[in-house]
């Protein structure tokens, strides 16, 4: 049975005062709910404080981004053993503003992937097609590439704890969601992927989350599908009230 799992991307927004009320909000929502693991991504600078904020809490701190250097000359970036020294469980990883606003590459975010294992990090993989690409026919292909180069390398114990969050990138920012059963049929084909990559049983206990446009009023039937294991929320993790919802609501389309 894989664990729900529901995580705020707070994005570039929040101020510190701000980012601690939300997690303390959130470190609520997460004691509340049983059988959903829930997580917050807040920006760098604010982990420290929201890791402090979720203390006692079941909440999970995750970052947005790391670079695959352990340390250097890489001005600018933040590294996995930092995150990790912060307290942070799990890393986004090629996610698609990385992807299309800062031109990270699918070897870019392979080798992310690889060294978030090898600083004790756990990836949320990223993927998902563009517009153009899924009205061109292309998801899949587009799909199985996001997922083949980023589960390159990896041992199996490791492809078994990926997090992949399958996000259409033009559902993310827009209020536009997948329907269920697009997003359902993106999700089997993930698994399917999986079982060929790994074996069924692999397959079976890998998380993928739907992201995009994810609110209250929409997650209950989303969270019904059968692959869809959990949510990456952007814009609706930033109201307290609402993520709490988003929350409960994929609680009770689980059964918990
Ligand atoms: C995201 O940033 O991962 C996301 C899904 O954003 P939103 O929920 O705002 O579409």
């Amino acid at each position: 049975m894989r664990k729900p799992f529901i995580c705020g991307n707070w994005k570039m927004n929040t101020d510190r005062a701000g980012a601690v009320a939300l997690a303390k909000a959130t470190a609520k929502t997460a004691a509340g709910v049983r059988g959903v693991e829930v997580g917050a991504c807040p920006p760098a600078p604010y982990l420290e404080a929201v890791v402090a904020a979720a203390k006692g809490s079941p909440l999970v701190v995750g970052g947005q981004n790391m670079y695959f250097e352990r340390e250097g000359a890489f001005t600018g970036e933040v590294a996995g053993p930092m995150l990790k020294d912060l307290g942070c469980r799990y890393v986004i990883l090629g996610h698609s503003e990385r992807r299309h606003v800062f031109g990270e590459t699918d070897e870019v975010v392979a080798k992310k992937v690889r060294a978030a294992f090898a600083f004790g990090l756990v990836p949320i993989l990223c993927v998902g097609e563009l517009l153009e690409e899924r009205d061109a026919g292309r998801t899949e292909e587009v799909v199985r590439r996001h997922v083949t180069s980023g589960f390159e390398g990896l041992a199996k114990g490791e492809a078994r704890q990926v997090v992949v969050a399958y996000e259409p990138v033009w559902a993310i920012g827009t209020g536009r969601t997948a329907t269920p059963r697009q997003a359902q049929e993106v999700h089997g084909f993930i698994r399917r992927l999986l079982a060929d990559l790994y074996g069924a049983d692999l397959a079976q206990a890998v998380r993928i989350q739907y992201g995009g446009s994810v609110k209250p009023e929409n997650t209950a039937d989303l969270m019904g599908a059968p692959d869809i294991d959990g949510a990456l929320v952007g814009g609706a993790s930033l109201k307290a009230d609402g993520f709490a919802k988003i929350v409960a609501e994929g609680a009770k389309a689980k059964g918990l």
